[in-house]
């Protein structure tokens, strides 16, 4: 039944010879690093300018040229990219080559839009994860469970991908019926690893957990496309006890990409595959352990539609450079503190973060699934399919909790529902926020934030 020819990847020269370019690298010295990303800046930002009208006209407003680049920093005198500015005119931002593509961005969160991706460059971001995954002994041909967002119009949900070796099962049907026909052909195929969204694996694993059901063992679990929240990891290892949750920050846009090590949760900023910045609210760079930023990125690998200091509106904390564990000399990022629109607005202006919110807690043991909701600044609907055990005394509890957590600028409403929709990925979103944030917008501080949050976890 599950047949394989080898993996089509080991197949697309594109894909070899980058892997092999990575691998190369391995070994890499900060110096060696920092030569290499200032060798890239200068042809990137030169390609732009002679090759990008939208970016030559933005560098000739700022009054800057490529030549200025001497040093790293030397890129800061550069313009920051807003999404607005290319999705308004993707055309002046992008260069017509044959084998381009025009993607699309999510549009449940922030701002939707497209943008055009060179021939290698989605050969060059496989390859890349390939690289990452490594580390923790995935290769190629490996046996692979994956949830897939995309609907899957098989009787039974399932499709066996032979190129990949890789059985994909629809996030779209995450119901206990159907899970145990998953967890049926997990039994017969014995995957090496499960490939999923986050909140697809900790549906999945809670239902393993609380029907004490068996799974076959595997090496890990590799998360992608949205951010691993504390809780899912936790609820993860407990129903896949030996297996490595393995996670990755990564955006359509390609310009960085950052993946646990063999050793450490932190996110390892990926230094051959483009420029990463984290830059606070007055712009300029993050430098303190602890401290949040947003992701400032510069693609090495998009040529159709470059991304020079591009902000992608997502966030994370500094850790420092450098790994001890594993040695690399990167920039290690302690958390992705998510997407823009995965924050919370409260009344008085605070922002809070998805991760801030603790759902360790037993209490949300009686609920099946949730989604906070918000259409107000300082109101948030927390919406919720009980399980049989919930309680009004339960209720009250959340209430009580979760305010705890948001604090006294916040109006909670809790409201039952009989199940939560999914994104047209097949996410499971935990926040819908259907205002628009800014993260320049004046009084707003996702950096204050990120203050307060280090302040309660040295009090914790
Ligand atoms: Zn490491």
């Amino acid at each position: 039944m599950y047949e394989t020819q080898g993996h089509i990847d080991l197949r697309n020269s594109d894909y070899l010879t980058w892997f092999r370019f990575l691998s190369s690298t391995e070994k890499w010295g900060k110096q060696e690093i920092d030569d290499y990303q200032l060798a890239q800046l200068k042809r990137v930002v030169t390609y732009a300018y002679q090759s990008v009208a939208g970016y030559r006209a933005l560098y000739e407003r700022a009054g800057v040229h490529p030549q200025n680049i001497r040093t790293l920093e030397d890129i800061r005198e550069f313009p920051y990219v807003e999404k607005e500015l290319i999705r308004d005119d993707v055309e002046k931002f992008s260069v017509s080559m044959p084998g381009r593509t025009y993607t699309t961005t999510g549009g449940s969160t922030g701002i939707p839009f497209g943008f055009y991706r060179d021939a290698q460059s989605f050969s060059k971001e496989l390859a890349s994860k390939a690289y990452q995954y490594y580390r923790i002994g995935w290769k190629e041909g490996d046996r692979q469970l994956v949830f897939r967002g995309l609907p899957i119009d098989t009787p039974d949900h399932t499709v066996f991908a032979s190129e990949f070796n890789e059985l994909r099962c629809s996030s779209y049907h995450l119901m206990p019926e159907q899970m145990e026909v998953y967890r049926q052909h997990a039994l017969e195929y014995r995957p090496d690893w499960i490939r999923c969204y986050p909140s697809s694996g900790y549906i999945f694993a809670q239902w393993l957990l609380e029907t004490g059901r068996f799974f076959p063992p595997i090496k890990g679990i590799l998360c992608a496309s949205e951010n691993l929240y504390d809780f899912q990891k936790e609820v993860l290892r407990r129903a896949f006890p030996n297996a490595r949750v393995f996670s990755h920050y990564g955006h359509y846009e390609l310009a960085v990409l950052a993946g646990f090590c063999e050793f450490t949760d932190d996110y390892h900023v990926l230094p051959q595959y483009g420029y990463a910045e984290l830059v606070d609210i007055q712009g300029q760079p993050v430098t303190k352990p602890g401290q949040i930023g947003e992701i400032v990125g510069t693609s090495f690998i998009m040529h159709a539609t470059p991304f020079i200091r591009y902000r992608t509106h997502d966030f994370a904390v500094f850790k420092n450079w450098g790994c001890p564990a594993c040695g690399r000399p990167y920039q290690i990022w302690e958390r992705i503190e998510g997407r823009l629109q995965e924050f919370i607005i409260t009344g008085s202006g605070r922002l809070i973060s998805m991760t801030a919110i603790n759902f360790h807690d037993d209490i949300f043991d009686h609920i099946k699934q949730f989604q906070f909701h918000q259409r107000e600044q300082g109101q948030v609907t927390f919406r919720y399919v009980p399980k049989n055990t919930c309680n009004e005394v339960i209720l009250q509890t959340i209430h009580q909790r979760l305010l705890s957590k948001l604090g006294a600028d916040v109006v909670l409403a809790l409201e039952k529902v009989d199940d939560i929709p999914l994104t047209n990925r097949g996410k499971h979103r935990f926040l819908i926020q259907e205002l628009s944030l800014k993260s320049h917008d004046e009084g707003i501080s996702v950096w204050a934030l990120g203050e307060q949050r280090r302040k309660e976890v040295e009090n914790e």
